[in-house]
């Protein structure tokens, strides 16, 4: 294996076409326009990841409260937290097809993993996509010692219908699942 010039940098204007086309090569065409919509009124982190001067993977994160992530995603969960915990919701880890298997996903959680450990932050949550492949963060959540914690089915249904944009696994509208993850984290005590 080749050693990777790999670094993470934060978002930056110039970067947007390149993150775009990854977005759309790697999750679908105006799928990354959608998640920008649903999630205006959040403060977005973008972190970029670079191999030399090449943008080959970005992860999109944002914080708010247990219970403002529970209301957005409809979802049912047993968590120890109060609804008012601040957590990090990691809610897309994307690393360009052909730079994948080679430790990039790692490096961009692991760089928010101790983002949020240096913060009032409980708990990591995180959007996995489930696929007839698979869950395509499975290996990234048994890697940092995350927890399975529920699915929603038919999560991106409603929105590829309202935003027109095709699932690269199961077409038009997108009947697949989102799987749930979090990361208790016991800085809390700190
Ligand atoms: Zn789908």
């Amino acid at each position: 294996m080749s050693t990777h010039q790999i670094q993470i940098s934060a978002f930056q204007d110039w970067m947007k076409c390149a993150v775009l086309d990854i977005a759309n090569q790697e999750l679908g065409e105006g799928y990354f326009k959608s998640v920008l919509d649903e999630l205006k009124g959040y403060a977005l982190t973008i972190n970029c990841l670079f191999k030399g001067q090449y943008l080959i993977g970005f992860s999109l994160s944002y914080r708010c409260s247990l219970g403002q992530f529970i209301d957005a995603t409809q979802s049912h969960m047993s968590i120890s937290l109060s609804s008012s915990a601040r957590i990090l919701v990691v809610k897309t880890i994307v690393v360009k097809a052909e730079h994948q298997r080679k430790g990039c996903g790692t490096g961009l959680l692991k760089h928010l993993i101790e983002e949020a450990f240096r913060e009032d932050t409980k708990a990591i949550l995180a959007l996995g996509w489930k696929s007839k492949s698979g869950v395509n963060i499975q290996h990234l959540m048994a890697t940092f010692g995350f927890e399975e914690r529920c699915e929603i089915k038919e999560f991106w249904k409603s929105g590829s219908e309202k935003y027109q944009y095709q699932c690269p696994d199961c077409g038009h509208p997108c009947n697949c699942s989102a799987i749930i993850y979090s990361k208790l984290l016991s800085n809390s005590n700190s």
